[in-house]
């Protein structure tokens, strides 16, 4: 994923670049950059933030740059900003983006000459090309249009130029971008989080495709919201952080319905008898607590997390050494386990592994029953359109695991176990099992749309359905 935060103002905006961007590190694990614009022209930071925080890794930039406008990121794959000097001016830039036809769109950038002069991961770095595409255009509101047109996956823009900022949501709005105003001030941002401790208040949430440009003296817009809309329903179920708002509609508040459907569900086929509910933490606490609250069951947590050394940026590439770390965060309390019927909800089950472990734990300290609520329907599908790390393949998903072990192949139609009363409980058996779990129940796909609010038209939910495109 990723995460992007702009300001301009009348004032220097160092230390509010400073930690609007650092209020996106939920979003990335990989690079930390900065770009701001004075007198003197452009400055610039990249630093690794795998080892260190963004926090610890700009603390000595922070005190010697100064600007009145910048923007910053935090990215899971490129480092960022670039600074271009083009035809239609100097700029900074960073995205948001994956770029499924980057080969197509780079060996038609060489059939023209065009060159590449910033690498990532042995290639050309993606920001790299969406600059391309937007010097192709006669104007930087031109370029941006282009790019976003150009792109297949999803790509959201932000570019410091000479003239203010200027930004472009994802032309199916898969990435939200909000701004936020203060006193002099306007920012922009991918997370509303950033927002309330720098003292700005959401006032626009840019609509799918839709570019304007932030000036000391207002919000102009260039090009208007498109009509269709594939937002990430992800946002809301897993990966955004539980302050923050996306399409004016609040996380936490999705996670506490989501959970809620879970326990009307269970209510209405009779379930019941648990002593306690947890969420898994953290991303299982929101869905927890709505469980929690409509089943009337006491809301406990028989494992705590432990972040006081592990920064959660610390991701190594090894699964075993993720799965190993996840493991050592958790420390269980005996107290709030033994002998005890207990159910969990997790925002959902990826590949289980972890969930697995987990389990065995639980039960290795005490507990009597262990029931598992996943906020959203079976995974079937990897994402094709974010740079989303949980996993790249399908056949590492639980669900699709467990329809290979009841079909003896990996060429089953997922589409077959999507609907209940077909061999959708037979999966779900499937992996109940595995995990050792004394129940499972996932969430309905429609319950979990009620949950977002949103008409199930406007948001991609590709990875349960397959149903969105390019
Ligand atoms: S495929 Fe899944 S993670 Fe990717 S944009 Fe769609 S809902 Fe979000």
């Amino acid at each position: 994923m990723g995460g992007m935060f702009g300001v301009v103002s009348r004032q220097d905006c160092a230390s509010e670049l400073f930690f609007g961007t650092d209020y996106h590190s939920h979003l990335g694990t990989e690079y930390g950059g900065i770009i701001l614009r004075n007198e003197q022209g452009f400055d610039r930071e990249i630093h690794s933030i795998r080892n260190t925080q963004f926090r610890s890794a700009f603390e000595d930039d922070i005190t010697r740059m100064h600007g009145t406008q910048g923007i910053g990121v935090i990215s899971d794959y490129e480092p960022q900003p670039l600074f271009q000097q083009t035809p239609l001016g100097r700029y900074g830039i960073v995205t948001v983006a994956r770029i499924n036809n980057i080969d197509q769109l780079v060996e038609r950038a060489f059939a023209h000459k065009a060159h590449f002069s910033s690498m990532s991961r042995g290639g050309v770095n993606p920001t790299d090309v969406v600059s391309y595409l937007i010097n192709q255009g006669d104007t930087l509101e031109e370029g941006l249009r282009h790019a976003i047109d150009s792109i297949k996956g999803s790509c959201s823009v932000l570019l410091l130029s000479e003239h203010g900022i200027y930004a472009a949501r994802d032309r199916l709005g898969r990435t939200p971008l909000v701004i936020g105003q203060k006193d002099g001030s306007l920012a922009i941002a991918s997370e509303t989080t950033a927002f309330p401790n720098t003292d700005f208040e959401p006032v626009r949430y840019l609509g799918p495709g839709e570019i304007v440009r932030i000036t000391e003296d207002g919000i102009e817009q260039l090009s208007p919201p498109r009509s269709e809309m594939q937002v990430c329903a992800f946002l809301w179920i897993y990966y955004g952080f539980p302050a923050s708002r996306y399409e004016d509609i609040g996380v936490e508040v999705v996670r506490n319905r989501c959970g809620a459907a879970c326990a009307r569900r269970d209510q209405e086929l009779g379930f019941g008898g648990v002593d306690s509910v947890a969420g898994v933490p953290d991303s299982g606490t929101g869905h927890g607590i709505g469980y929690a609250v409509q089943a009337r069951v006491p809301y406990q947590r028989p494992f705590v997390k432990y972040n006081a050394t592990w920064a959660r940026s610390f991701m190594p590439e090894e699964q075993l050494s993720r799965d190993l770390i996840a493991e050592m965060k958790l420390v269980p309390i005996k107290d709030l386990i033994q002998g005890r019927r207990l159910l969990f909800c997790e925002d959902s089950i990826v590949r289980g592994t972890q969930l697995q472990d987990t389990v065995q734990r639980l039960y290795a300290s005490g507990a009597r029953e262990v029931h598992m609520r996943p906020a959203c329907p079976p995974l079937l599908y990897p994402c094709e359109f974010l740079n989303f790390s949980r996993t790249r393949t399908a056949m590492a998903l639980a669900a699709r695991r467990a329809i290979r072990e009841i079909e003896g192949t990996d060429e089953a139609d997922p589409s077959d176990y999507r609907q209940q009363g077909t061999k959708y409980e037979e999966m779900v058996e499937r992996v109940r099992g595995r995990l050792r779990l004394t129940s499972l129940r996932y969430q309905m796909m429609d319950d979990m749309i009620a949950a977002i609010g949103l008409p199930r038209t406007s948001l991609c939910t590709h990875c349960w359905d397959a149903s969105s495109h390019d």
